[in-house]
């Protein structure tokens, strides 16, 4: 469940004092309409009721998806200037909060922002690896290639869809997963997220860690 909060706000306008009602803690994973509204950058945005202004006030609040192992600090983007400060202040808390973020079932160290940019880009990006990895589980079946999830952390520091094509029945293996990429761009050479995963694969990084 998302919720709210009280937070004594000044505007930046008139200078006058009023109680705000602000997110302090969004579940992307189940509120999608509060996911959109990040996603268009209109989360925690206040109007003054005196003055009618608009402002992003500096307040921090949490994000978190399940299903993609996801947990977010967003700061206000004017503490970036004290960066490290406030990723120690994340750490504290995070550990007052993990036993409560393993309940949920996330496992991840969180991610910290500054200002919601980045955590909108994050967002948009998963949407576009998720329509590409349906698109490819699609033609995966039709090519009798099994898809295999990897661990979302994995996939999301490394931009690429969470989705993998495998031969049917067998762990991960390199050359498999290779030429189940091959296969599947050979049938849709616009699934830009699997040719990265080619050229990760061919590279001499990790093995990637299956969910
Ligand atoms: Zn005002």
């Amino acid at each position: 469940m998302s919720f709210t909060g009280l937070v004594e706000l000044e505007c930046p306008g008139c200078s006058e004092t009023e109680q705000h009602e602000i997110w302090s803690f969004v579940r992307g994973d189940l509120d999608e309409t509060l996911r959109d509204r990040i996603k268009s950058g209109e989360l925690n945005v206040m109007e003054c009721p005196h003055c009618a202004r608009i402002f992003y006030p500096d307040v921090s609040w949490v994000y978190a998806d399940v299903a993609e192992d996801l947990l977010a600090f967003v700061f206000p983007a004017s503490f970036e200037a004290e960066a490290e400060r406030w990723r120690k202040k994340m750490e504290e808390d995070f550990e007052r909060m993990r036993p409560v973020a393993e309940r949920l079932g996330i496992h991840e160290k969180p991610v910290v922002f500054f200002g919601a940019d980045g955590l909108e880009e994050l967002l948009y990006r998963q949407d576009d690896l998720k329509d590409e990895s349906d698109v490819a589980e699609w033609y995966a079946k039709e090519l009798g290639l099994s898809m295999r999830a990897v661990r979302p952390a994995f996939a999301r520091e490394h931009g690429l869809p969470r989705k993998l094509p495998l031969a049917a029945g067998k762990g991960f293996a390199r050359q498999g997963a290779l030429s189940g990429l091959r296969r599947l761009l050979d049938a849709n050479d616009r699934l830009d997220g699997y040719r990265r995963w080619i050229k990760y694969l061919e590279g001499a990084g990790e093995d990637p860690p299956l969910a």
